[in-house]
């Protein structure tokens, strides 16, 4: 369904009068329902201040430390916070939603959705298909976040501040759209985060009040646990783009920028392995030798144990072992890898 609004000419958030348009602009920060927007073709690469003042207010709150302070719980919470969506974002959103790389029941896709949601990087059907299109050119001036085309900041977060990165090809992700719970958490995808951000206020009002002898309070906590993990998830997430295609080394001859780089594997849970992943995208595992670190991998391995997803996809050995390029020997035993155990 809506399929013919991504053929429409001309985007509903820039017809009218300016004060209608800022309007309509500040009714999507609440109800941003991707099959109701169209691919901008009206100067489709200008950044549309009036939508994207809560991606800078998140910036600004943190600067609200200077008044609320810092205790060790409340930095606790904000790692902890960071890697249970940075996890969500690419063990779900990246590895699942975008990739279908393993299955799941429908109950824990929605759950999967839902814990995604929590990294403020809007609903999983919006993410899959602009990381989609990604895949099918990537590196090619269609790309809408590649250094080689666009630049460092374009790459790394002007994309998606633009009129063309707040619609989403629907055609490439008609999979997602037939269940409606993801539709709803596309549509209010501010729902899940405002939830989070209370969640944290009420988690630091009630140490403050039981344990006090941490030091925290509940505007602390929602500083550290939400505003500032949120940010340095965003930007964690976002040097897969700008970075992990400019630094690193090319194992595969993948036709694009992308690299392997060890570095932001650690800082991303394991997406650094970037170059491996454009390499073959449906593998579950994006580190593909046993040294290569795949946090994400881990976890979700762990979750097939648990019973809650299964039918792993691994890398076919003669793919993982071809289109080397030239000075990428393999030293290792691929005896030692651990491929082909799911
Ligand atoms: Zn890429
Ligand atoms: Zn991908």
């Amino acid at each position: 369904m809506h399929d013919s609004v991504t053929t429409s000419t001309c985007p509903a958030s820039v017809t009218g009068s300016p004060v209608t348009k800022v309007l309509r602009n500040l009714q999507l920060w609440f109800i941003a329902d991707p099959a109701t927007l169209a691919p901008a073709h009206d100067a489709p690469d200008r950044i549309e201040w009036s939508r994207v003042i809560p991606f800078v207010g998140m910036h600004l709150m943190c600067f609200a430390v200077i008044w609320v302070g810092v205790s060790p719980v409340a930095v606790l919470v904000t790692a902890l916070a960071y890697l249970l969506r940075m996890f969500a974002i690419t063990g779900f959103y990246h590895r699942y939603f975008s990739h279908r790389t393993f299955k799941t029941s429908r109950i824990a896709q929605f759950l999967f959705g839902v814990l995604g949601a929590t990294a403020v990087q809007r609903g999983p059907i919006w993410w899959a298909a602009h990381h989609r299109h990604h895949h099918a050119v990537s590196d090619q001036p269609a790309d809408p976040h590649s250094p080689e085309q666009h630049g460092f900041w374009r790459a790394h977060m002007g994309w998606f501040l633009t009129r063309h990165g707040f619609a989403p090809n629907l055609q490439r992700v008609r999979d997602l759209q037939r269940y409606p719970e993801l539709r709803w958490l596309d549509r209010f995808d501010i729902a899940v985060p405002v939830l989070f951000a209370w969640g944290m206020l009420l988690l630091g009002k009630y140490l403050q009040r039981h344990h006090p002898e941490l030091g925290t309070t509940g505007w602390q906590m929602l500083v550290w646990g939400f505003f500032i993990s949120t940010v340095v998830c965003y930007h964690g997430t976002y040097t897969i783009n700008s970075l992990a295609h400019v630094f690193g080394k090319q194992r595969y001859q993948t036709g694009d920028g992308s690299r392997n780089n060890w570095l932001l594997a650690l800082i991303t849970l394991g997406e650094g392995w970037h170059n491996n992943h454009h390499r073959y995208p449906a593998s579950t595992r994006q580190g593909f030798y046993w040294w290569e670190i795949d946090i994400t991998y881990y976890l979700l391995k762990m979750l097939s144990w648990l019973g809650i997803i299964w039918d792993l996809r691994a890398v076919p050995r003669a793919v993982r072992d071809g289109g080397v390029k030239a000075g990428n020997t393999l030293h290792h035993s691929s005896a030692l890898t651990g491929i082909g155990e799911h």
